[in-house]
């Protein structure tokens, strides 16, 4: 059965340089099997939206001569799926009601892991009701996670020491990522994820989401992230510079280079639709370096 891919950029201003090796990478390794390629605005964060990004991003990757399969999927039209799925975890007690904050907890004391705060666990006998609270999944029976990923290799995460129960509904009524992402990638049939390193122990959260919620686990592959000339991650919250669709093909080709796939020379006078239709063709999955980063100063800071 052919792949299904997909690109799920957060419409939280334009692609930078780090997206367009996301993007990449991701077409590269769905079309190079003949697989499908879909495209996801990932808005389910509504405040962290700005306005008219989406849009933006689509008219960037059509310009570096992307096409995508089907309709855009937008997380906000997903809300209702997303409750679903929640109130299944809530009835079988999966999930509970949670009243702590991040300040309480900074205040009690709770340990930083990989993600952020470790949660111990406050809230798991007090029966709290989920309207007005946020709602945590329960992982003390999660043990250690662990997927082979196709880059990375072998990775693991044990949940309850490094995670603790995290959090699929904020108390303001926001669905997290981890929630959507999954629901998202299994109503779309997705089989296959490409994304940014920096997902990689956030891959363990989703992989056990899946079990929960009996979902097969997509394969996936992620890709070394790219860093700005201060090391730095490339993101829009660091100010990276947009893309720029006068230079596609040199961005193209940069960012092939970046996954070590040693674009011809030839092509830095090609049109973007030449060079994709290249990288497709001469795609080498196992080239991509597992780097921690690389800073890509070109196009980056
Ligand atoms: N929306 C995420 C981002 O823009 C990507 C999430 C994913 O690919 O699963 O970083």
């Amino acid at each position: 059965m052919p792949t299904t891919g997909r690109f799920a950029p957060s419409p939280s201003g334009p692609l930078h340089f780090g997206s367009l090796v996301a993007a990449l990478a991701s077409y590269c390794q769905a079309r190079s099997q003949q697989g499908q390629w879909l495209l996801r605005i990932e808005d389910v964060d509504t405040p962290r939206v700005v306005s008219g990004s989406d849009q933006q991003i689509l008219r960037d990757l059509e310009a570096f001569g992307f096409t995508w399969d089907g309709p855009v999927l937008y997380q906000s039209d997903q809300f209702e799926q997303y409750r679903f799925y929640l109130e299944t975890l809530l009835a079988r007690g999966d999930c509970y009601g949670c009243e702590c904050s991040r300040r309480i907890l900074r205040e009690q004391g709770a340990r930083s892991g990989p993600l952020g705060q470790i949660y111990p666990g406050n809230c798991r006998r007090k029966k709290l009701p989920p309207a007005g609270n946020s709602i945590r999944l329960n992982t003390a029976a999660a043990n250690t996670v662990s997927f082979v990923d196709q880059v990375y290799g072998e990775f693991e995460l044990n949940l309850p020491e490094s995670v603790g129960d995290f959090v699929l509904r904020r108390a303001d009524n926001i669905f997290a990522y981890h929630l959507a992402v999954v629901v998202d990638d299994e109503l779309q049939g997705v089989d296959e994820v490409v994304r940014g390193a920096d997902l990689l122990e956030n891959t363990c959260l989703h992989i056990f989401l899946q079990q929960k919620l009996g979902f097969a686990s997509p394969r996936y592959m992620h890709i070394p992230l790219v860093n700005n000339a201060q090391g730095v991650k490339l993101s829009k919250q660091t100010g990276a510079n947009p893309i720029d669709h006068r230079h596609a093909s040199r961005q193209l080709l940069a960012a092939l280079s970046h996954l070590e796939q040693s674009p011809d020379v030839e092509l830095q006078h090609a049109s973007p639709e030449e060079v994709l239709d290249w990288a497709i063709s001469h795609w080498k999955p196992g080239s991509i370096p597992a780097l921690p980063a690389a800073s890509v100063e070109t196009f980056g800071a």
